[in-house]
């Protein structure tokens, strides 16, 4: 089964406007008419409009870093799935774990945004991933467990193959320290496994899952090279240029 890689840049809450579109335009440059791979670029909800500018008519994907699953209504302060759309979104960040984290989201509201965004037509990309008290107390395997468990709670078979899951190591976001291409191997290939239990092996074949945590162009060769990492997903390294390209075009 070959699955098509796919490289995302979380642009988490950097930047303004201008440094938005500029990115977006050196990118579409950078990447051209044919990139061998599916290219995501995710900004801050309200520079969205700015970078589907940028980057219409290009293979260039748009994507959200969260949504709200409810229908409009009054939720101040939201921004729900059909409103992504509007915008050009394709793609939505889904229970990253800053989110988890700082804002207290849960693998029950995980699976009701997962939801949301196939209803809206959005991919979700499902961020799991332990925290180094965790891995140090020998929790990895059960903690992603419970966490992909839940936040793909309800996800019929018929839809799982289209969504994207990226396994992201807490102590290894932001922090320089990425986890071995073994390390990471060794999750995802478990992640697939219990993909293949809710589902079945088939469809768990398709579900691309990403790796993030420190992704840089010395290092994406070798973990992108790894059976079952499909892609990454990239915070620092993906608001400079060279950077995300050298990710973008490893081989
Ligand atoms: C992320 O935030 O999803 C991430 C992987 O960040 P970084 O690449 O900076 O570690």
């Amino acid at each position: 089964m070959t699955r098509r890689r796919i490289i995302a840049g979380n642009w988490k809450m950097n930047m303004r406007g201008d440094t938005a579109a500029a990115l977006a335009k050196g990118l579409v440059t950078a990447v051209g008419d044919e990139p061998a791979v599916d290219v995501v670029l995710c900004p801050p909800f309200v520079y969205l409009d700015v970078v589907a500018d940028a980057i219409a008519g290009t293979p260039i994907g748009l994507g959200a870093q969260n949504l709200y699953a409810a229908d409009d209504g009054a939720y101040t302060g939201e921004i729900n799935a059909g409103m992504l759309n509007d915008v050009g979104c394709r793609y939505v960040i889904l229970g990253h774990s800053e989110r988890r984290a700082l804002l207290g989201e849960t693998d029950d509201q995980i699976s009701e945004k997962l939801h949301a965004a196939l209803a809206g037509n959005l991919v979700p990309i499902v961020c799991v991933g332990e925290t180094l008290d965790d891995r140090e107390a020998g929790r990895t395997e059960k903690v992603v467990e419970t966490q992909i468990r839940g936040s793909l709670a309800g996800l019929d078979e018929a839809r799982a193959a289209s969504i994207v899951v990226a396994y992201e190591p807490v102590w290894a976001i932001g922090t320089g320290k990425t986890a071995t291409p073994e390390q990471a191997e060794e999750v995802h290939a478990l992640i697939r496994q219990l993909l293949g239990e809710l589902f079945t092996p088939e469809v768990a074949a398709q579900i691309r899952i990403q790796y993030g945590g420190s992704v840089k162009p010395s290092n994406a060769k070798e973990l992108l090279g790894q059976a079952n990492i499909d892609g990454a997903l990239v915070g620092g390294a993906s608001l400079k240029v060279d950077d995300f390209l050298g990710i973008v075009t490893a081989e």
